[in-house]
């Protein structure tokens, strides 16, 4: 984990769950987090263990509802409420898996909220992982944002919306999907389709651009980073073509909805400073034409984010209404 330590706190609304703690759980591929924070917003306990995607949708939540026991007793309060943001396409009032990719069996059509209520024992709230990763990012100290475009740069390239400071879901669930808008390359997208912003600005792509650049095999786009930043002009070639195309993408969207940030995440961000430079050209060639000046930051949360904005969901659906 990179980035909080415990004690650090969010700006989060007043709750009645006092002397109860809100957890939020990260589900990725890979690895499930979660972290526990108290009625004021304080971290109290956090941790993390392997997501069983391969295993299906019940000992998925299985491992989810342990780690979130197993904090709400490390750190001694009961639970009052659980948000997740989860990887695939959710229905989120349900809280029920849409869609997912193939690589989370039994995943799509789970209805994970319900079953993690089941374990729980508590009300739980399930967003899209990136939709939780841009709340999360948009309450973080210092943003006061309303109208934020959010990015994430990552194995592929996700999207989210915060219109008047709520998520813009739009009537299928499927706003903000920029990393799969096209007219960026001539290069075929992992979705089967030619030219988006994925086949340039996502971790795969950039590693894969370099290989077709110059013949060699890199592990991932770190490696990338590491020789742009030794001064290897392929490198930099590489990253300059994926700070343009996020450029435009976020320029495009800010023109269409008048939204005066992005924030971009992901592991690719750890590369900013070899993205910002095509950044901060692109927006002046092409900022929009609002006059309205656009900011792209870099997220701060670092891998907390989706945790955290999992919790703000579960405050902002769950504690105020109190009926569910
Ligand atoms: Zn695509």
């Amino acid at each position: 984990m990179i980035g909080q330590e415990q004690g650090t706190t969010m700006p989060v609304t007043r709750s009645s769950t006092s002397g109860s703690g809100v957890v939020g759980i990260d589900i990725g591929g890979t690895k499930i987090a979660a972290l526990l924070v108290s009625s004021e917003g304080t971290v109290l306990a956090r941790g993390s263990v392997g997501a069983p995607a391969a295993q299906g949708g019940a000992a998925m939540a299985d491992a989810a509802a342990g780690l979130a026991a197993s904090l709400a007793a490390e750190a001694g309060v009961p639970l009052g409420a659980a948000g997740v943001g989860a990887a695939g396409v959710i229905d989120h009032e349900t809280g029920t898996i849409r869609a997912a990719s193939a690589t989370f069996v039994g995943w799509a059509g789970f209805p994970l909220a319900e079953e993690l209520e089941a374990r729980l024992g508590v009300p739980v709230r399930v967003e899209n992982d990136v939709n939780a990763f841009l709340l999360g990012e948009a309450a973080a100290a210092g943003r006061e944002d309303r109208d934020v475009l959010g990015v994430m740069l990552g194995t592929g390239v996700g999207g989210a919306l915060l219109i008047d400071g709520e998520l813009h879901h739009g009537p299928h669930g499927a706003a903000g999907e920029i990393g799969h808008t096209p007219g960026y390359s001539e290069l075929v997208c992992t979705c089967g389709q030619v030219g988006h912003l994925e086949t340039l600005a996502s971790g795969t792509s950039i590693a894969m651009r370099y290989q077709e650049r110059t013949g060699d095999i890199v592990r991932d786009a770190r490696v990338v980073a590491d020789r742009a930043r030794a001064g290897d002009v392929q490198a930099i070639a590489v990253f300059d073509a994926a700070g343009r195309a996020l450029a435009l993408a976020c320029a495009s969207a800010a023109t269409i909805l008048d939204l005066p940030c992005a924030i971009v995440g992901g592991g690719v961000t750890s590369a900013w400073d070899l993205l910002e430079p095509a950044i901060t050209r692109t927006l002046h060639t092409d900022s929009p034409v609002s006059g309205i000046p656009l900011r792209i930051v870099p997220a701060v949360l670092g891998s907390d984010a989706v945790a955290l904005g999992a919790i703000e969901t579960a405050r902002r659906a769950l504690v105020p209404a109190g009926a569910h």
